[in-house]
């Protein structure tokens, strides 16, 4: 790596491959039921208290889709884990969603939600809130997972390292009218580069003039996919997000930030807060206007 500035960028982007292969291995072994009872029980999804995080992300979810700017047919969640909350509020505009993860393990527990079978979380609480977000009441939230059952068409897999992350049969050709992607990108990275890479091969998925709506992990250079597995996690800070969105043709809508209260921090990571960012993808003309 020392021979000059050539040599120390191949080597670079040798890490980043074998960093990435090496994830690859590890996420095999990720535990759908334990990654859920870490992050999304109480005090994280805590929904009488106002700090609480998961309120935090439904709330900014919630928001960034009532705004009126974002609509369009079809809604993909990169990166989906085992979890349901993040197309709680985007199901309501769009009458198709489509579900991603990696990891065949998450699939099936998405799969079991979605074919009435229960899983290893109840989101019924999740759901009511959101109802409740919504103005509607929370008794009506039988019929929010119902609506979240039938836009739900599919549930594929993903690699956000691969320039073509979803095959493209039945994706329409323009992309996607909007992204949704909570904690992937930078759970799945071994270094900023290959964040940024992501990012940009995530962007392909999207239509110009598309909205992107990412959440992910400030400052967290760890977290636990099961008892015994901890996976590496790129340290990112507010700068460095908006310079990666910058730099693969996203304009910044909002960016805002959580800080996790010391009583969130039970020891399932080494997360400091969670960036929200509403990005659009820049538009064709826009570019050549801005050059
Ligand atoms: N979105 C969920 C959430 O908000 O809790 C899950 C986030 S979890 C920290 C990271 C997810 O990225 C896991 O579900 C994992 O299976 C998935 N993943 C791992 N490698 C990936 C890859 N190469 N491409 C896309 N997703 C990947």
């Amino acid at each position: 790596c020392s021979k000059g500035r050539r040599g120390g960028r191949g080597c670079r982007s040798n890490m980043g491959e074998s960093g990435v292969a090496a994830m690859a291995v590890t996420y095999q072994k990720f535990d759908p039921a334990a990654y859920l009872q870490y992050n999304y029980t109480s005090p994280r999804a805590d929904f009488e208290r106002q700090d609480s995080v998961v309120p935090w992300k439904l709330a900014c979810l919630h928001r960034a889709f009532t705004e009126g700017d974002i609509e369009g047919d079809l809604l993909i969640d990169v990166g989906s884990g085992p979890t349901l909350y993040q197309v709680l509020s985007g199901c309501e505009i769009f009458n198709k969603v489509l579900l991603t993860d990696f990891v065949e393990a998450n699939r099936q527990e998405l799969k079991r939600w979605l074919q009435g079978e229960g899983g290893s979380l109840d989101w019924t609480p999740y759901i009511q809130h959101v109802c409740k977000l919504e103005g509607r009441s929370p008794c009506t939230w039988k019929e929010k997972a119902a609506r979240l059952r039938e836009v739900v068409s599919d549930v594929l897999p993903i690699d956000v390292h691969q320039a073509q992350p979803l095959a493209p049969e039945g994706l329409p050709p323009q992309g996607a009218d909007c992204l949704v992607s909570c904690f992937c990108l930078e759970s799945v990275s071994p270094d900023l580069d290959t964040f940024t890479k992501a990012l940009g091969h995530i962007s392909t998925l999207l239509r110009p003039g598309g909205h992107l709506l990412l959440i992910g992990a400030l400052q967290e250079s760890y977290y636990l996919g099961g008892p015994d597995l901890r996976i590496p996690v790129v340290p990112l800070n507010e700068a460095q997000v908006c310079a990666a969105l910058q730099d693969q043709g996203f304009s910044l809508i909002r960016l805002e930030v959580y800080t996790l209260p010391q009583d969130m921090k039970v020891g399932v990571d080494d997360v400091c807060g969670v960036f929200f960012v509403k990005a659009r993808k820049i538009l064709k003309e826009d570019v050549r206007a801005t050059r």
